[in-house]
């Protein structure tokens, strides 16, 4: 068996504890294994988490710039591995070669981004409010970090958390989605050959229901950091709330392009197309619903449908697909049943698309035609759930405003887009749509790694995903006081004198007796009655 078919726990790779394992199958070719992996138990997790603690003090106490130097070196090993991990993603998650090596980019930029960062980690030093007292605000790690991740990103999620987790300090424990484990062996083999200490990453395959839920609720993880579904997210919201635990949630989306009647009509087009179809529509930021404006709702279905009918279907390794298989089997079969959901809807009609097609090669594997509805009104299911697949609905709209309803209509709040050439209604979109991200005259896919990402709503739980905005899910603030006056000054204490609000600011930097006999003495001799803890 080759090391794929084990965890990695305190540096050394180790056969899960009940020797249970799962297969890892391509969805291009149901007959192609790309590996096996173990079905790890709470005992492996026990191990893991264990192995992370005991890793961690060293790890905590090694200086930022030294953490930053083994994830610029893994960064540099991705660029040199990019086609061949880009390979393993669409044999084991399907979306074409294209995609995965974004995929792997958007890790590799990661991995630079956060490595320079180790230099910085600013907080910041501020005036005190009172005379010879320096005020700052220093990060501290949290301790264990468990990563559970979603498959559709097999690359970049996984390196947008634990990168930033051992940035920050931290040790990690990791749980990779059971339809993408050889990528999540490829990144921590990637760690340990970059110098990553034994224990600092840790590696546990198998199902959420077990090792998933093992981790989440170990008494010794300090943070958990998840990308994935609402229902999976809101479940792992009440475990760690009962426990007081810091929880990071990245979860669904049903995201709108806007198209107004004066926007660039081939643009906007290229946009849909990529966004509603690129990953076979399987990313949270997947264009789901289109919003069009009425004037040119005619126009734009039609170029639209033309489109979407002219992908080509088949195995992401091809250099000739446009849009690869879906994950499996099941996600299919959740696909179809939402194409038959928005058949019986009334005043929904299919316009292209609609079925999994199972002739010739398509036998072997999970595909489905790019599907497009029109007609669709916006409470309608299909117009109100995530699918996660290659359907896109178009809503026609009569106004901007009507348009901006539309868009927030729904219970995510993700990604959204408007094309427009009007500049005011640009801006009005930007203020209006509540969502975590707002592309104008661009696509709702093409996150960038520098900026925050995440959500409003049932999209997650407030937290933000790259930028540095993600270091504060993996930190703790500590503020530093240092008093160098020599005396007891106590802060928001009012002495009721003119002028000495701030209590204690009796003596100047200079030492000089304060005017109207406020005395350092006379302060210190009385407990005010206001304070600020
Ligand atoms: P999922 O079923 O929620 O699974 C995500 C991860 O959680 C997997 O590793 C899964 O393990 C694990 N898991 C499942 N149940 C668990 C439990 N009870 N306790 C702990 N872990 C558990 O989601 P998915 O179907 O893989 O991913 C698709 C969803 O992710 C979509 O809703 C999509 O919008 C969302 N997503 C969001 C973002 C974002 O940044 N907002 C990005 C990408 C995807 P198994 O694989 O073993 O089941």
């Amino acid at each position: 068996m080759s090391e794929q078919g084990f965890n990695f726990i305190g540096g050394r790779w180790v056969p899960g504890d009940t020797g249970r394992t799962f297969e890892d199958r391509n969805p291009a070719d149901r007959d192609d294994v790309v590996g096996m992996f173990p079905l790890s138990s709470a005992a492996d997790v026990d191990a893991a988490v264990s192995a992370a603690r005991d890793a961690f003090p060293a790890w905590a106490a090694t200086p930022a710039p030294e953490r930053g130097k083994i994830i610029w070196a893994a960064g540099r090993l991705m660029e040199a591995r990019k086609d061949e991990l880009a390979a393993t993603a669409t044999r084991e998650m399907g979306k074409i070669l294209l995609e995965t090596r974004g995929d792997v980019q958007e890790g590799i930029d990661t991995a630079y981004y956060m490595g320079g960062e180790a230099r910085r980690m600013f907080g910041v030093t501020t005036p005190s409010e009172l005379p010879s007292k320096f005020a700052m605000s220093v990060r501290r790690p949290l301790g264990v970090a468990a990563i559970i991740s979603p498959w559709n990103f097999p690359m970049a999620i996984p390196t947008w958390k634990i990168f930033p987790a051992l940035l920050c300090g931290n040790a990690v424990v990791f749980k990779p989605a059971s339809d993408a484990p050889a990528t999540a062996y490829a990144l921590v083999r990637i760690l340990e050959e970059a110098g990553v200490p034994p224990g600092v990453v840790n590696l546990v395959f198998g199902s959420g229901s077990e090792a998933g839920t093992a981790l989440v609720e170990h008494p010794e993880v300090d943070v958990v950091s998840f990308t994935g579904s609402t229902e999976t997210g809101r479940r792992l919201g009440e475990s760690c709330g009962r426990r007081l635990k810091r929880l990071s949630l990245e979860l669904g989306g049903k995201n709108p392009q806007i198209v107004m009647a004066d926007a660039d009509l081939d643009l906007a087009l290229e946009g849909a197309v990529w966004a509603a179809f690129g990953t076979t529509g399987q990313r949270c930021t997947a264009t789901s619903r289109l919003i069009v404006h009425r004037p040119v709702l005619e126009e734009f279905t039609a170029r639209l449908v033309q489109r979407a009918g002219a992908l080509r279907l088949g195995d992401g390794l091809d250099p000739a697909t446009d849009v690869g298989p879906l994950v499996s089997d099941a996600a299919r079969e959740r696909v179809a049943e939402y194409v038959r959901i928005g058949l019986e809807d009334d005043g929904a009609e299919l316009l292209v698309g609609g079925s999994a097609p199972s002739e010739g090669v398509f036998d072997r594997g999970s595909f489905f035609e790019p599907t497009v509805f029109a007609g669709v009104t916006p409470t309608m299911r299909i117009a109100q759930e995530e699918i996660f697949g290659p359907v896109v609905s178009i809503l026609a709209v009569d106004s901007f405003e009507e348009a901006i309803a539309v868009a927030n209509g729904t219970r995510y709040g993700l990604s959204s887009s408007i094309y427009t050439r009007d500049v005011n209604a640009a801006f009005r979109a930007i203020e209006r749509i509540d969502a975590g991200i707002t592309y104008v005259n661009g696509p709702t896919i093409g996150a960038e790694v520098h900026l925050p990402f995440g959500g409003t709503r049932d999209t997650g739980n407030g937290h933000r995903e790259s930028g540095t905005e993600v270091l504060n899910v993996f930190s703790e603030w500590k503020s530093v006081y240092v008093d160098y006056s020599e005396r007891l000054q106590r802060a928001q204490i009012d002495t009721g004198l003119p002028g000495a609000a701030a209590g204690g600011a009796s003596r100047g930097d200079s030492g000089e007796e304060a005017p109207q006999g406020s005395t350092p003495e006379s302060i210190s001799g009385s407990f005010g009655a206001e304070g600020g803890e």
